[in-house]
């Protein structure tokens, strides 16, 4: 078995400082030897993130724009991609919103835009930049999204988000479903909480972080490492039998009977 990347291109979305999970998805890629396509939600990103993989070394990587709410630009990046490199193996759909008000309080009370905008940006999509990078991969492939145990469970605070991962887990499998055919392999990560930049709109975060260290089998939060580690399981050919499923990286939390 070779578990070396060499030779292959992956295609990273959702990087957008050192904390970020796709931050630690990349530098497991880079460090197995793949070269890395980064894409960014707007030119405010541009430079923080060209800045952090500059520390990558040896990497020689290519960076677009992409804001995912508009197909236009999705169809226009991977068209671009397709132009610059012709073939990718894999991509990392680490991209989430949701208005900060409906991370807090009820549920009940999310508007018809903050769930719409969530579904959108978090769920819609991973369906949109698949059907954009599914011709790339030409030699077949894995795509990767990140979820959270929000979307099979009620976590407090989670709200419309935990709903936004929920139909995420369902679009995973039909995408897989769809793509298999043409040796395209969808899975997601659901990670543990982590502390990054859209944790941080989650109401009482700390709190979800600490209950993880006494309660979570391991004792622990996860970091981003670990997920990174994950994701390159799932998108190599170690995984090459294995589509349509969600992985906990949440050192054990899931399996436990309690909130
Ligand atoms: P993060 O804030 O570092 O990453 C979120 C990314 O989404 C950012 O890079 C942001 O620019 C991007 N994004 C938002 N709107 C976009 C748009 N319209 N177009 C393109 N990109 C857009 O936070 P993170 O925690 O690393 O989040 C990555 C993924 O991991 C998300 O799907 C999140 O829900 C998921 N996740 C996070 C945790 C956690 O505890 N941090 C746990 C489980 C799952």
């Amino acid at each position: 078995m070779n578990f070396s990347l060499e030779g292959r291109t992956y295609v990273v979305m959702g990087v957008a400082n050192k904390r970020s999970i796709a931050w630690g998805i990349a530098r497991s890629l880079h460090e197995a030897g793949a070269r890395l396509i980064f894409t960014y939600a707007s030119e405010r990103f541009e430079k923080p993130v060209k800045d952090l993989v500059s520390t990558l070394e040896g990497q020689d990587a290519l960076f677009y724009e992409c804001d995912v709410t508009s197909d236009e630009a999705v169809t226009a990046t991977f068209d671009q991609i397709k132009q610059d490199v012709g073939t990718i193996h894999g991509l990392a759909h680490c991209i989430a919103f949701a208005k900060k008000e409906d991370l807090q309080g009820e549920f009940v009370d999310t508007s018809r835009d903050g769930y719409l905008l969530a579904h959108n940006i978090s769920a819609y999509s991973l369906v949109s930049v698949s059907r954009a990078a599914q011709p790339l991969m030409s030699e077949g492939g894995g795509i990767v999204t990140l979820t959270y145990l929000g979307g099979e469970r009620v976590v407090q605070n989670y709200n419309v988000m935990g709903v936004a991962k929920a139909s995420l887990d369902a679009t995973m499998k039909y995408l897989a479903n769809d793509l298999g055919k043409h040796g395209v392999r969808v899975n997601a990560i659901s990670a543990g909480p982590i502390r990054t930049l859209s944790a941080k709109g989650v109401g009482d975060f700390n709190t979800i972080l600490k209950q993880i260290e006494e309660k979570a089998p391991l004792r622990r939060t996860v970091t981003q490492e670990e997920v990174g580690d994950t994701a390159y399981y799932l998108l190599s050919d170690l995984s090459r039998g294995v589509t349509g499923e969600i992985i906990h990286v949440d050192s054990g939390y899931s399996i436990l009977g309690l909130s």
